[in-house]
């Protein structure tokens, strides 16, 4: 869980986080996140509560049933919040959110076409279009994370078809890569540090990390064309070692106008950008009420 005072240059005035203890069940980790809320308040002045949560979720009902939380089924977090500061909230997909985020204050900054995909526990994704935030029918679009690089591949946890992008570059599908192929880890970010350490088998399961991302990243990249590519989420951290070889490999395979527009990049907002996203969706909102 995460809460920060956010102002409309996109800085941070306070950001706290703790644990979300999701076996508890949605009262307390309700409880908890609006307590985090309120202390991240403190004696600001707010206008609005973003709220970015994981999916699926319905944006315009303001209910969320994350796959993430067991327990929770259509819970209706947007009017909880609006209830709890008596004042307007929005709530939308966090990757959604993150995509707004970097557009708006990070690393999509100026573009008209963007895409944002976290690498993380799964894989998230979102797209502006021609300047637009795109959300789907209900705020689920942009799952970039089950699109098909191997369709006899993998098994994929979050949506059960085989062979989806998260399946190979996920955290969780990294470390359990690398442990399949004998390696003791227990992280991605293990596997990147014996691959730089030159252990062949490191080496191997990281190649395959990097393909695969490139692999899905050229189909999503042909789609959209778009100006950047914004790369976020823990793997992530193993910066040009992941970077360097899917630019490389995009740049090659993809069609040529949409490979020689696309620039792939880290995200700006790192571990903030949840908060920072859920806030440019109600900056967004604000914006569209004028
Ligand atoms: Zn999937």
């Amino acid at each position: 869980l995460a809460a920060g005072v956010v102002d409309d240059s996109g800085h941070l005035h306070s950001f706290l986080v703790e644990a979300t203890r999701a076996d508890e069940g949605p009262e307390p980790v309700l409880a908890r996140l609006f307590e985090l809320g309120r202390r991240a308040i403190g004696q600001e002045q707010i206008r609005a509560v973003g709220i970015a949560c994981g999916g699926p979720l319905d944006a315009a009902r303001g209910t969320v049933s994350p796959l993430h939380l067991p327990g929770w089924q259509d819970v209706p977090l947007r009017a909880l919040a609006e209830q709890t500061y008596d004042m307007p909230a929005v709530l939308e997909n966090d990757a959604t959110a993150a995509a707004a985020g970097e557009h708006r204050f990070g690393a999509g900054a100026g573009t008209a076409n963007m895409l944002y995909l976290t690498l993380s526990t799964g894989v998230g994704g979102g797209a502006v279009v021609d300047g637009r935030l795109f959300r789907g029918g209900a705020g689920n679009g942009g799952e970039f994370g089950h699109v098909t690089v191997d369709w006899h591949g993998r098994l994929c946890r979050g949506c059960g078809r085989r062979g989806c992008l998260e399946a190979y570059v996920s955290g969780t599908s990294i470390a359990e890569r690398a442990r399949e192929a004998g390696l003791e880890t227990s992280s991605a970010e293990e596997v990147a540090a014996a691959a730089r350490a030159e252990d062949p088998v490191a080496e191997a399961v990281w190649a395959k990390t990097t393909a695969a991302l490139a692999c899905g990243l050229t189909s999503i990249v042909n789609l959209f064309e778009p100006e950047r590519v914004v790369l976020g989420g823990g793997v992530t951290r193993s910066g040009e070692q992941l970077l360097a070889p899917v630019r490389q490999r995009v740049r090659a395979d993809a069609m040529g106008p949409a490979a020689r527009a696309a620039e792939i990049v880290v995200s700006a907002l790192g571990d903030r950008v949840g908060v920072v996203g859920a806030a440019a969706i109600a900056f967004e909102k604000e914006g569209a009420r004028g």
